[in-house]
């Protein structure tokens, strides 16, 4: 007697996001045998969670322990006013891979994003298209992708006037972090290259919220996709 496996619809993912949203089910002698997602655990919590098959389609069991996503709060100290931005700071900053469950589902990224503003480096998490850093107003900043209506007259939705560094997004992240401690922490002014800028702000804390990890959040959505809101609170 064969095996068949096939995929079923998620009706009820108790909280979670599963790509596609989809189950895969093994049927044998006439029963159905959950068999895991096809696509990996819930891209938020990271876990593989049980379900039951229910009419065709699952049920999950165990509730999501973040159904609204996650939004990643940090602090950046930069007394020097010079804020440099680019999109690795690696090795000088790093995380201990003991800090991370997986990286590639929200609450690994969560922590790495901790782990590297507790070492004096504002991380986070990107995708693959145009990035940069714009002011906003006095002391406000955007980590954003613009938007371009091709379809129209190409005006981007952020004016690049604003855009103080453009961030290079081969490896899918920003880094920014105090110059003057990025020296302090043995980073070599040869290594920087067109891809890193020091930006001149006012001297002063600045709050990183992350918004990448929450529900709905979307690349592709038309608009300006904003990563992170940069603000000065001290
Ligand atoms: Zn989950
Ligand atoms: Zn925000």
């Amino acid at each position: 007697m064969a095996i068949r496996s096939k995929r079923l619809p998620v009706s009820e993912a108790n909280g979670h996001q599963f790509v596609n949203n989809e189950a895969e089910v093994n049927v044998f002698n006439g029963e159905t045998f959950p068999a895991g997602f096809p696509f990996g655990g819930c891209r938020i919590c990271g876990q593989h969670p049980t379900y039951e098959v229910v009419e065709e389609a699952a049920h999950v069991q165990e509730p999501c322990s973040h159904p609204d996503g996650i939004t990643t709060t940090i602090t950046l100290s930069v007394p020097s006013g010079k804020l440099l931005v680019s999109d690795n700071l690696r090795p000088v900053y790093n995380w201990g891979d003991d800090a991370l469950v997986d990286y590639n589902c929200v609450l690994g990224r969560d922590r790495a994003i901790k782990a590297m503003a507790a070492i004096g480096c504002a991380f986070g998490h990107a995708s693959d298209r145009s990035l940069g850093l714009y002011r906003t107003e006095q002391d406000r900043y955007i980590i954003a992708t613009p938007w371009i209506d091709f379809d129209n007259d190409e005006t981007p939705s952020i004016p690049d006037e604003t855009c103080l560094a453009q961030i290079c997004t081969d490896i899918w992240s920003y880094s920014l972090a105090d110059y003057e401690h990025w020296l302090s922490m043995g980073g070599d002014p040869e290594t920087l290259d067109s891809g890193d800028t020091v930006v001149n702000v006012t001297p002063g804390t600045y709050q990183f919220v992350h918004h990448s990890g929450e529900r709905g959040f979307d690349v592709d959505s038309e608009g300006t996709v904003i990563f992170a809101h940069v603000d000065r609170i001290a």
